[in-house]
C-alpha cells in the first residue's frame, strides 16, 4: 500500500481533532494531501525589519517587536483588537477584525514577538492588518535542516484556533518529510529526467517545502511544473488515442454533386487559405474510419459558417443527415438564415428548430427527420431532445462549445450507431497553452485570417468629456447611411448603477439625436423578449440609426450595415467581451469604427485592455493578453474546467515548459504507444492516481 494514502491521523503530532479541521478547512486527508499543500510563499527568515524602516511598498516582512497594549475597540462589525507594540526604532499598530477574541488570549504585553506581514499605514503610523505572531525565542530562530527560506502556507481562523497556522502545518510538514521523504517513488523515466536535468521527485518535495537555497527551490518548482504538465499531457494524448480506437467514424468517401454544385456555382467568393486548410483537414479527418473530434476556432467574421456548410455537404454527398447546434435562439436562426441564403432556393432543403418552433411543424420535421429526407437541421437545444430521431446523422456541428455541457454532446453521440462526426466550433479565441491543455485530446484547427478586402476596424479610445467629437463623428456617419451601436456595461454587482447609466445615456442621446430625423432602437435586459424582439428588428431592418443597448447584443446581432461600435465605461468590460462586441461591426464594405470611451480614472489593466484593443484586431493576440491580464482560470469559456487546476504550472507564464512537456509526450507515443518499453513502465502509475486532479468526462 502506498504510504501516502495514509489517513492524517497516523502522523505524528496530528492527531484526530486536528486531522479532522485540516481535512475540513483545507481537504487535507492523507500524506499525499498535507505533501501536497504548498508553501504560497517564503521568507527569508535571517532578514529582520525595523519598524522605522517599513513601509506599504515592501513585500511581507519580519519584525521583531515588544508588545506594549492591547485593546479591544469597536462594535459589531467595526469590532477589532487593535495592539500596540514598538522597537528601538518606532510603533507599529497591529489589527486584528476576526478571530479577535482568540488572538486577544494568545498575546501577552510585554513579551517580545516575531512579527511577520505585509506592513500598511493609517494616519502615517505604521500598522499591520492580521499578521503572524510568534514569541521570540533563540529557540525559534533555529530553522528547519538547512533550509534558509522558511515556507508560508495557507491556513484559515479556524485551523490558527488549533495551533495550525503557517508554523504549525510546517511543523506537520516537516514530521512527514522526516518520517516518509526516502518513500517517495520517482514518477518519470530516468531518461527523461536526465534530459531534462531534473530534481529527482523526492528531493523536489523537500525542497518546495524547505529549500536548502533559492536555487534548490527553482529546481524543485522546475521539477514538479514539468511533472504535472508532462503527466497532464500524456493523460490528455493517451486519451486522444485510445478515443481513437475505440470509436469508429463514418467514411465520407466521395465528394459528390452537393458539394461540387455549391462550390462552383453558388459559392459569391474566393475561399480564404485557412478556410481551405480546415476543409482539407476536416476531408481527411472524415475518410479514416475514424470519429472526428475537432474544434474550430477563429475569429468573429473569420468564415467559420461557410466552411461548416461546406463541411456538411460532404456529409450530405455521402448520405448522411448533418445538424448545427448553437446556444441561442437568435444564433440558430441567424445561422440558419445565413445557410439558406448561401444554398439558395431549390438546392437543398435546411430546417430550423428550436423551442419556439410549432408543435404542427415539428411533427412534420420529425418526421422527415426519421425518414431521412430532411438533410440539413439548425437548431438549439431542442434538437437534442429525445423525441428529435434522425435516420443517419453523420456529422453535428456545435457552434459556441462552451455553453454546451458535456451531457449534451453525448446525447448527440447516441442519436446514432456510429457516432457523428463533430466540429466544434467558437468564435472565442484561446491562447495555445490553453487549447492544449483543454482541448488537449481534440484536433484544433485555426481560421486566422479574414476574409480579404475586408478593411481592418478602426478602433479609438475616447475619455468622456471628448463626447462631443464623438457625436460629431456619429451625426456624419448617420448622414452617409450608416447605423450605429451604443453599448452600456451590465454587470451584475451594480445592476442598479448600470441601469442608471443607461437611462442616464439614453436620454443625453435622445436629445442629441432628436425625432423626427433620428431614431433610436433600445435594448436592454429588462425588455420583455417581444419588444426587445421588436426593438431588434427594426434596427435590423433599418428603420432605426442608432441602437442603444446593453450586452445583450453580445451574441448574434448581425446588421451588415451597422459600421459603429460605441462601447460606453468600457474600461469595465474584460478584453474578451471588448473583443467580441466589436466584432459586431465590420461586416459589411464600409469601414468601421469601434470607439472606446472611458473615464480618465483608469487603471493598471484597464489602460492595457484599451490600448490592446486600439493596437490590434487579432483575437488570438488579444486572448494572450487576457491570459497575462487575468490568469488561466478565468478567462471566458474556461471557467467550468477542471483541467486548469494546476497546483504548480501556470499556463500563463510556463508556456514554453508546456510545449517541452507536450512534444516529450508526443515522442514518446511515437516511439512506444503502449509504453511497453521498460523504461516507459514508471508512466503506468499515471494512470492510476489522481495526481493532477484531473476529470476526463470533459469532451466525450
Ligand atoms: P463567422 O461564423 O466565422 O463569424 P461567417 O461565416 O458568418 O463568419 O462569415 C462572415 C461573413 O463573411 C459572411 O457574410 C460570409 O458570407 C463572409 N465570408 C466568409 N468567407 C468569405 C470569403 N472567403 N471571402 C469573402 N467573404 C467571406
Ligand atoms: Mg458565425
Amino acid at each position: 500500500m502506498d504510504p501516502f494514502q495514509t489517513p492524517l491521523t497516523y502522523l505524528k503530532g496530528a492527531g484526530q481533532t486536528r486531522a479532522e479541521v485540516l481535512k475540513k478547512e483545507l481537504a487535507i486527508a492523507t500524506f499525499e494531501d498535507l505533501l501536497r499543500h504548498f508553501p504560497f510563499r517564503y521568507i527569508d527568515r535571517t532578514k529582520f525589519y525595523k519598524v522605522k524602516d517599513i513601509n506599504p511598498d515592501l513585500p511581507y516582512v519580519q519584525v521583531l517587536a515588544r508588545v506594549i497594549s492591547k485593546q479591544i475597540v469597536g462594535e459589531k462589525h467595526t469590532k477589532r483588537l487593535v495592539v500596540q507594540t514598538r522597537d528601538d526604532t518606532g510603533t507599529l499598530e497591529l489589527v486584528w477584525f476576526k478571530g479577535i477574541n482568540w488572538i486577544d488570549k494568545t498575546i501577552v504585553p510585554g513579551t517580545v514577538y516575531i512579527v511577520f506581514g505585509k506592513a500598511g499605514s493609517f494616519n502615517g503610523q505604521a500598522q499591520m492588518a492580521h499578521p503572524e505572531m510568534e514569541i521570540y525565542s533563540p529557540a525559534n530562530m533555529q530553522r528547519q535542516g538547512n533550509a534558509t527560506l522558511q515556507p508560508v502556507y495557507n491556513s484559515t481562523e479556524k485551523l490558527k484556533q488549533f495551533q495550525l497556522d503557517s508554523k504549525g502545518i510546517q511543523k506537520l510538514t516537516a514530521t512527514l518529510l522526516g518520517l516518509h521523504a526516502k518513500d517517495i517513488k520517482e514518477n518519470l523515466p530516468l531518461y527523461i529526467i536526465q534530459h531534462f536535468k531534473l530534481l529527482g521527485r523526492a528531493d523536489a518535495y523537500r525542497n518546495i517545502h524547505f529549500p536548502a537555497d533559492a536555487n534548490l527551490l527553482n529546481e524543485a518548482l522546475h521539477r514538479l511544473k514539468f511533472e504535472e504538465l508532462f503527466l497532464l499531457q500524456l493523460k490528455l494524448l493517451r486519451n486522444k488515442m485510445l478515443h481513437t480506437q475505440k470509436f469508429k467514424g463514418n467514411i465520407f468517401g466521395t465528394v459528390g454533386h452537393y458539394f461540387n454544385d455549391f462550390y462552383h456555382h453558388k459559392l459569391p467568393f474566393q475561399l480564404t487559405t485557412p478556410q481551405k486548410r480546415v476543409l482539407k483537414e476536416i476531408r481527411q479527418d472524415t475518410q479514416r474510419g475514424v470519429q472526428m473530434n475537432r474544434l474550430l476556432q477563429g475569429d468573429v467574421g473569420s468564415g467559420k459558417t461557410v466552411v461548416a456548410l461546406m463541411a456538411m455537404l460532404i456529409a450530405v454527398d455521402n448520405g448522411f443527415q448533418t445538424c448545427i447546434m448553437a446556444p441561442t435562439e437568435i444564433l440558430a436562426s441567424q445561422h440558419y438564415q445565413t445557410i439558406s441564403t448561401l444554398v439558395g432556393d431549390g438546392f437543398i432543403e435546411v430546417a430550423l428548430l428550436t423551442g419556439s418552433t410549432k408543435q404542427k411543424d415539428r411533427r412534420v420535421l420529425h418526421q422527415k427527420l426519421e425518414s431521412g429526407e430532411m438533410k440539413i437541421l439548425i437548431g438549439t437545444h431542442a434538437l437534442i431532445e429525445d423525441k428529435v430521431q434522425f435516420k443517419n446523422l453523420g456529422f453535428v456541428i456545435i457552434d459556441e462549445q462552451h455553453r454546451f455541457g458535456v451531457e449534451q454532446r453525448a446525447r448527440l453521440w447516441r442519436k446514432n450507431v456510429v457516432p457523428p462526426h463533430i466540429l466544434v466550433m467558437t468564435a472565442t479565441p484561446i491562447p495555445r497553452t490553453l487549447a492544449m491543455t483543454l482541448y488537449g485530446d481534440l484536433d484544433v484547427s485555426v481560421i486566422d485570417e479574414l476574409p480579404a478586402g475586408r478593411k481592418p476596424i478602426q478602433t479609438l479610445h475616447f475619455f468622456d468629456n471628448q463626447r462631443l467629437r464623438v457625436f460629431g463623428f456619429m451625426k456624419k456617419e448617420i448622414a452617409l447611411g450608416r447605423q450605429i451601436y451604443i453599448v452600456y456595461p451590465l454587470i451584475k454587482e451594480s445592476e442598479k448603477l448600470d441601469l442608471k447609466n443607461l437611462e442616464e445615456g439614453i436620454e443625453i442621446i435622445s436629445r442629441e439625436f432628436p425625432l423626427p430625423e433620428y431614431k433610436i432602437s433600445i435594448v436592454h435586459g429588462k425588455l420583455k423578449p417581444a419588444d426587445k424582439e421588436f426593438e431588434m428588428q427594426r434596427f435590423i431592418k433599418g428603420q432605426t440609426q442608432i441602437m442603444v443597448a446593453t450586452t445583450v447584443i453580445e451574441v448574434g446581432v448581425n446588421v451588415p450595415n451597422a459600421s459603429v461600435m460605441i462601447i460606453e465605461n468600457a474600461e469595465r468590460f474584460g478584453l474578451s467581451q471588448l473583443h467580441q462586441l466589436r466584432g459586431r461591426v465590420g461586416r459589411g464594405a464600409e469601414q468601421s469604427y469601434c470607439i472606446l470611451m472611458s473615464s480618465h480614472k483608469l487603471s493598471h489593466d484597464g489602460k492595457i485592455r484599451l490600448n490592446t484593443m486600439v493596437k490590434t484586431n487579432n483575437g488570438f493576440e488579444i486572448s494572450e493578453i487576457d491570459l497575462q491580464l487575468r490568469g488561466p482560470g478565468n478567462l471566458d469559456g474556461t471557467q467550468q474546467s477542471g483541467v486548469l487546476d494546476l497546483k504548480v504550472a501556470n499556463l500563463a507564464t510556463d508556456q514554453e515548459l508546456l510545449f517541452k512537456a507536450r512534444k516529450t509526450v508526443e515522442q514518446i507515443f511515437t516511439k512506444d504507444p503502449q509504453l511497453a518499453l521498460p523504461e516507459n513502465q514508471v508512466l503506468h502509475h499515471a494512470f492510476e492516481t489522481k495526481n493532477a486532479g484531473l476529470s476526463w468526462d470533459k469532451i466525450s
